[in-house]
């Protein structure tokens, strides 16, 4: 599937480009993508003034690029809750049944889909649900890789990617799962994780994608 703008705009307010600059490196791992691709979408949504790019140093949403990427992560984690705790999906499982409804919502069906799930404030992957009318901003978290060897963490927030939820699914690693950091690999290997039920060790690719809580 090649990604549209639309799902540009939302990783990198995953990634954090509310508040600071998303690398274009950061952007490919989380389309596995092509540089080259991403460079391209990157001029159009600079052109559309949905970003502001920073040469080496990567883009920003603008206020324009935020409303919009907002409104679709609303929609987007609102049917992931209700598919997920209505319909008996996994996490791992939602996020391409919510991508095509996203877009088929009116802002009714928004409405009325928030108040029969009694409004929830984050999705399955522990992302926050704005508000109807408001705008995303993700608690300030740093990656599983930021951490040294030693400290205990809880998993906060992982990205709404398949082959990332599905990796995680295979290792057993959920949400709100808490460990301690046992071992960290030399040049970006893996990163081994225990706690009282298991130890997993988790490749350096995913890890730089999941948001913790320092404990
Ligand atoms: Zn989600």
């Amino acid at each position: 599937m090649t990604p549209n703008r639309e799902d540009y705009l939302k990783l990198i307010l995953e990634l954090g480009g509310d508040q600071k600059k998303v690398s274009n490196k950061k952007i490919v791992a989380g389309l596995s993508i092509s540089g080259a691709s991403v460079s391209e979408m990157i001029n159009k949504l600079v052109k559309e003034g949905l970003v502001e790019h920073s040469p080496y140093q990567g883009v920003q949403l603008t206020a324009a690029g935020l409303e919009k990427a907002s409104t679709l992560v609303r929609k987007h984690r609102l049917w992931e809750v209700f598919l997920v705790d209505h319909l008996g999906y996994s996490w791992n499982e939602v996020h391409d049944e919510a991508e095509v409804l996203e877009h088929v919502t009116s802002s009714q069906m928004e409405q009325r889909l928030d108040a029969y799930l009694s409004h929830p404030t984050f999705c399955p992957h522990g992302g926050m649900i704005p508000q109807q009318g408001q705008t995303v901003h993700e608690k300030g978290r740093e990656t599983l890789v930021n951490y040294p060897e030693g400290s205990t963490i809880r998993i906060a927030r992982v990205l709404d990617e398949k082959e990332l939820l599905d990796y995680l699914m295979d290792l057993t690693i959920d949400i709100h799962d808490v460990y301690t950091i046992k071992a960290i690999a030399a040049y970006e290997g893996p990163i081994t994780l225990q706690n009282d039920q298991k130890e997993v060790s988790i490749s350096y690719k995913a890890a730089s994608t999941i948001f913790v809580d320092l404990l």
